[in-house]
């Protein structure tokens, strides 16, 4: 029989107040239900944020590096089960084992890494202006705050934003995808099992309407970060201003990959083919855009179709599969709807753009990797987030055309550049509009020890992750002290 999972407030499991629950099915096979999960509601939520304010004060008072050791345990658990919850998340979300698995590693290393800030907590002393007065500032949580997650990073995301808030002081209630909920289920039970005091930290599914509105409502919660969609995301902000709490917002993206005339072409579409349709394109930083330039277009093409055709597409929890299916049928229905305005608009498809069907992709919802040329930035396909495997190409007349193209969006998550030029090097990262840069790489594929972050309409408010994470989950305060 399929396991019922069950929420997380003030130390027990618990049932929604309703009893309802929802299945969480596997977008590989869809006639597996992975787990079924709480379907909560309003005073679900409102007893996960009581259970947190409860909590709070024992919570910050108890010293910064002793809530680090929370972490560390935390993390031998979850290592301890990497296996197990690597397969769950490919069941739950659909990317390949490789994927989740590095995924898992990546939370490991978060823990450790915030469970280490524990014992750091950096704040800083300036020398006063005035005689035998000591000033320095001190760092303080900000009390409860609500965690909003969403289901393409299913036990990354979640981490990356509770174990700061934890390490700070903070208590937390945390509301996962209801797409894939069991991924950071599985670190909340290495939480408890840790030993972490209840009430500390607080983990409660359902619709992200019925929970999430309930959460930024509750008086305890001072803050809030949430990765997800640009509406959903700016939805929240309008509610959380009103009421003054701190806010942090990750949003969509339209990553370019700028690709200039000195590259290596191999080198080039293997960066592209990564960047663009691993993990199905589903990463805020995936690359949807590849302006190329001029000389290069063409042999670029030819390679990149060579190579996008070699893919395949399946349940990824079979060996040698590169891409597994969309997470659900709306997304699914998201990427054919983009590749058809693709099409009517005047792209011209290279390859893929079907949804797969026959034998095993019956049961699932695959789809082939698809790529365009001919796209130009008026074109939606140019603007707007598919979140889906989908590359569009541009051609750059040189330099700064391509700048002009990179720049042309209303986002500004990650951006690539491949290139051996480092002047033109220096000039992207100096002028491209993003948050992430990278260089010879892929726009997807940040390391946990840096900010992660972007520009205009990919986010709002402070940097997660590496020591800036710290600052989102903490106030300063001020001391002036006369000591003679
Ligand atoms: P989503 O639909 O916005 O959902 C994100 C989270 O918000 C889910 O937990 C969802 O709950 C919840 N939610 C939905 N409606 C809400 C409401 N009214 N109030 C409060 N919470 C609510 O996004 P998604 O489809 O899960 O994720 C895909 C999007 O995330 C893409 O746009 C992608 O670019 C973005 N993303 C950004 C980053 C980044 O760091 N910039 C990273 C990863 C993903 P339910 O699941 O129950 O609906």
């Amino acid at each position: 029989m399929t396991e019922v999972y069950r929420n997380y407030i003030a130390g027990q499991w618990v049932e929604s107040k309703s009893g309802k629950t929802f299945p969480n099915t596997n977008p590989a096979n869809t006639t597996e239900v992975v787990g079924h999960f709480q379907a909560s509601g309003a005073e679900d939520a409102q007893a996960a944020c009581d259970a947190a304010a409860k909590a709070q004060s024992a919570w910050s008072a108890t010293p910064a590096p002793r809530r680090g050791e929370y972490l560390f345990k935390a993390a031998e658990l979850v290592e301890s089960r990497l296996a197990m919850i690597s397969e769950e998340m490919t069941r739950e979300e659909g990317k390949t084992l490789p994927e989740a698995k590095g995924e898992v590693k990546r939370a490991i290393n978060i823990l450790r890494y915030f469970g280490g800030e524990g014992a750091r907590q950096f704040s800083y002393q300036i020398p006063s202006e005035r005689d035998n007065v000591f000033c320095y500032t001190l760092r303080k949580p900000l009390g409860t705050v609500a965690l909003i997650t969403p289901w393409n990073f299913p036990i990354a995301i979640p981490v990356w934003k509770l174990a700061p808030a934890l390490v700070s002081g903070n208590t937390v209630v945390i509301k996962p995808a209801s797409l894939a909920p069991l991924s950071s289920y599985r670190v909340v039970e290495a939480l408890h099992e840790a030993g972490i005091p209840p009430g500390v930290l607080n983990y409660v599914t359902g619709a992200g309407g019925a929970v999430g509105n309930t959460l930024v409502e509750h008086r305890a919660v001072r803050a809030v970060s949430f990765t997800g969609s640009c509406q959903v995301g700016n939805a929240l902000y309008e509610k959380v201003t009103r009421r003054k709490l701190r806010v942090q917002l990750e949003m969509g993206g339209k990553n370019p990959t700028v690709v200039l005339k000195d590259a290596d072409l191999d080198f080039a579409a293997d960066v592209l083919v990564n960047g663009a349709f691993f993990s199905t394109g589903q990463k805020c930083t995936a690359c949807s855009r590849a302006i190329i330039e001029k000389p290069i277009y063409e042999p670029l093409l030819e390679k990149l179709i060579v190579k996008t055709q070699k893919l395949k597409v399946g349940n990824g929890l079979e060996p040698g599969i590169d891409i597994g299916p969309a997470v659900d049928a709306a997304q699914l229905e998201t990427d054919l709807k983009y590749i058809e305005i693709a099409r009517n608009e005047g792209a011209l498809l290279l390859c893929g753009g079907n949804r797969l069907t026959g034998g095993i992709y019956d049961r699932g919802y695959f789809i082939e990797p698809t790529l365009f040329t001919g796209v130009t930035p008026e074109m939606r396909i140019a603007q707007e987030e598919v979140f889906g495997p989908v590359l569009g190409l541009m051609v750059a007349n040189d330099f700064e055309d391509a700048m002009r193209l990179a720049n042309g969006v209303k986002f500004g998550l990650s951006a690539s550049i491949v290139s051996r030029d480092l002047t033109r090097v220096h000039q992207f990262i100096s002028g491209i509009e993003a948050g992430l840069i990278t260089v010879n790489l892929p726009t997807a594929g940040v390391e946990y020890q840096l900010p992660f972050g972007g520009t205009k309409e990919s986010s709002f408010g402070m940097r997660e992750q590496g020591p800036a994470a710290l600052d989102f989950y903490t106030e300063t305060r001020t001391v002036y002290m006369k000591y003679a």
